[in-house]
């Protein structure tokens, strides 16, 4: 029946539905009334109309009335006969209950029936059963005023019979009414039995109860709490078949009881009708309350282990893709390391364990490096402490670039490698990726090289030495030592210059054997070579060392005094002059008694340049063997300074 019928189908529908529902409820009444209690205008029965009632307006909410009220007017009207507003009273009291309890129902149960939680089935007791029956019992409670002389003690007697009949028609019939629209809502049973268990069991409990209620002669009512036992069957059905066959079981177990019931027999037969229906009503009160309580109690569970259920497959599907991702993830990254164009191991930090190497890095290490062979960096490490330090830098700057370590590969040879690392964590750990580049070329290379660099520093030193060998042998006299007439040529010049541009003397001596002539003669070449050796070394021996002793000629000796005045050079030249006469000269197998005379010049007293200068020591030294040899003679002064000249020579004696 669509909420609100437009076309004229719909319409006509509805209509049908209506009147349907008006015949069902006026027949069910008409039933009851006929069958339980023909001449009680208000019987003490169980009113079954009522859960038919209750059970439409559940079904299809409050638009249902027209039907009810109709049905109802129909029921009562007749048995009431006169007046008719107690007849509408009661037919009113019989459609409100139903619709305010089926209206409360709707909108405060879930799904609006009364099977899936506990809270919504008291919702059906309280307001589909208990505030339902009170309203049709009290409507017709007030439907008694019609009636002659009602006394207080009838009016709550009706009251009470009324409540209990009405509840036992809700709680009868109104459950297995709305299951016949109920497919498959209340999720599985927990472990459903067998259809032959199931079948057996309920054939079987059928059996009882009509055995119980149409068999068994108790007029006396001692076995009447027998048919309670029928619960335990009923409560199995509904935990291992279904609910909606439980309840349909209690419905048969009902219908034979109340059969029982009217037609006097039974256990539940008791001294009147009314006591045997009384007997019913309770059976139905107490089977419908049990069952629907279970019911709900198992829909509950099933709703909560359906909720379990859907949440586990939500976290699987979740947990499966979140695996996929990885295993792609993790597969994108093999294939990026694999194409990198180096060799790349990645390795945990903790324990050094390689767990991936690319085709390259195995390619280098002649082995596969697969983690579960359990290699180490440690077992390519040459030096066992390179490792320790590599990870201790990661520790510190969590990375390493172009450090130089040698390696060895899994056949033993071992080779030099620039290594760069990174540390990054995956799967909760600090795992390395380590980039190894095989630098044993460049290094042999750089080898070669040094060794070539040092060989040729080797040679050069040498050269350099022999340079200045040549440079010392192109300026020294090879005899005496001392320097040659070309290194006097070349410094002379140059020495004066720049002492006398400080304004500082400069003195020359200009020495020579007297009679040299004779020891070659007499002693030999040979000695006289002795002699010139030693004097030479005497020489210098009696200088400074900022002095110039050079050989000048054969036997002749000029010695530069760089910043010596005048009178200290004639202190320096006598004391050479005493120094050679003094001690004699070995020479050979003699010992010779050496005389040398000296001439004297000094600059820029007697010349400012070094040819004048030489010159005038040589002319001085010509006058010192003039005046007899063992002496010195200092130069005479240039024309203007003769006077000092004169001066000088006699100071000289
Ligand atoms: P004076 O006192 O006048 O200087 O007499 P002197 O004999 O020394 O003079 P002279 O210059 O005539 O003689 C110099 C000699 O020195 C001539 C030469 O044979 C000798 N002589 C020159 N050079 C060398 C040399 O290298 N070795 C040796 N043994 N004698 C040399
Ligand atoms: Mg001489
Ligand atoms: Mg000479």
């Amino acid at each position: 029946m669509p909420a609100f019928p437009r076309t004229p189908r719909q319409k006509a529908r509805h209509y049908l539905v209506l009147l349907s529902l008006g015949l069902l409820y006026w027949g069910c009444g008409w039933l009851v009334q006929r069958f339980f209690a023909p001449h009680d205008p208000f019987p003490a029965t169980i009113w079954l109309p009522t859960g038919i009632a209750l059970a439409a307006v559940i079904r299809w909410g409050s638009r249902v009335w027209p039907a009810l009220l109709l049905g109802a007017l129909a029921v009562h009207t007749p048995i009431l006969a006169t007046p008719l507003p107690g007849a509408l009273l009661t037919a009113l009291g019989d459609t409100l209950g139903p619709l305010l309890g089926g209206m409360l129902i709707r909108r405060h149960c879930s799904g609006g029936l009364p099977f899936y939680r506990l809270g919504d089935v008291f919702h059906f007791l309280w307001a589909g059963v208990g505030l339902s029956a009170l309203i049709s019992a009290s409507a017709s409670m007030l439907a008694l005023a019609w009636w002659p002389s009602p006394d207080l003690g009838d009016l709550l007697q009706q009251l009470l019979t009324g409540w209990l009949a009405d509840a036992a028609g809700t709680l009868f019939f109104a459950p297995p009414l709305l299951f016949l629209r109920l497919q498959g809502r209340l999720g599985p049973t927990p472990a459903r039995a067998s259809s032959l268990e199931i079948g057996t069991i309920t054939g079987a409990t059928l059996l009882a109860a009509a055995l119980l209620f149409l068999g068994l002669e108790d007029s006396h009512g001692r076995y009447s709490a027998v048919p309670y036992l029928l619960l335990i069957p009923l409560m199995w059905t509904a935990a291992r078949a279904s609910l909606r066959t439980a309840h349909w079981l209690a419905f048969g177990i009902l219908l034979l009881a109340i059969t029982g019931s009217a037609s006097g027999t039974g256990v539940l037969h008791g001294d009147t009708a009314g006591l045997a229906l009384l007997n019913a009503g309770m059976m139905v009160l107490s089977q419908s309350v049990t069952l629907l309580i279970m019911g709900a109690l198992i829909a509950e569970r099933s709703s909560a282990e359906e909720r379990l259920l859907r949440a586990n497959h939500s976290l699987e599907e979740k947990v499966a893709e979140r695996t996929a991702q990885l295993a792609e993830s993790e597969a994108r990254q093999k294939q990026l390391v694999d194409a990198a164009p180096f060799p790349l191991a990645l390795s945990r930090l903790s324990d050094g364990v390689i767990t991936y190497a690319n085709d390259r890095a195995e390619r280098m290490f002649k082995g596969q490096l697969h983690s579960t062979l359990g290699l180490t960096v440690h077992d390519f490490y040459v030096e066992p402490g390179t490792r320790d330090e590599v990870a201790a830098l990661l520790r510190d700057k969590g990375q390493v670039r172009d450090h130089e370590v040698r390696l060895q590969d899994i056949g033993g040879r071992v080779f030099w490698a620039l290594i760069s690392c990174t540390l990054v964590r995956s799967a909760g750990a600090l795992h390395v990726i380590t980039g190894i580049n095989d630098i044993s070329e460049r290094k042999r290379l750089e080898h070669s090289l040094k060794t070539a660099n040092e060989a040729l520093r080797q040679h050069l030193n040498e050269i350099e030495s022999l340079q200045s060998g040549l440079k010392e042998q192109l300026v020294r006299d090879p005899l005496t030592g001392v320097f040659n007439r070309r290194y006097l040529d070349d410094t002379l010049p140059r020495l004066m210059a720049h002492t006398l541009a400080l304004g500082k003397p400069v003195a020359l001596l200009m020495l020579d054997a007297d009679h040299f002539k004779r020891i070659n003669d007499t002693y030999g070449h040979k000695a006289g070579d002795c002699v010139l050796s030693t004097l030479g070394a005497r020489l210098r021996d009696n200088l400074r060392s900022n002095d110039i002793v050079c050989r000048y000629g054969g036997e002749e000796f000029l010695i530069v005094l760089p910043g010596m005045s005048q009178e200290h050079a004639i202190g320096k030249a006598e004391q050479l002059c005493k120094v050679v006469r003094q001690w004699p000269i070995e020479a050979l197998d003699h010992t010779l008694n050496v005389t040398v005379s000296i001439g004297l010049a000094c600059s820029p007293l007697h010349a400012e340049d070094a040819e004048s200068l030489v010159h005038a020591a040589d002319t001085a030294l010509y006058a010192a063997k003039t005046a007899g040899r063992d002496r010195i003679c200092v130069a005479e002064l240039p024309a203007g300074l003769c006077a000092r000249h004169t001066q000088a020579a006699a100071a000289t004696g």
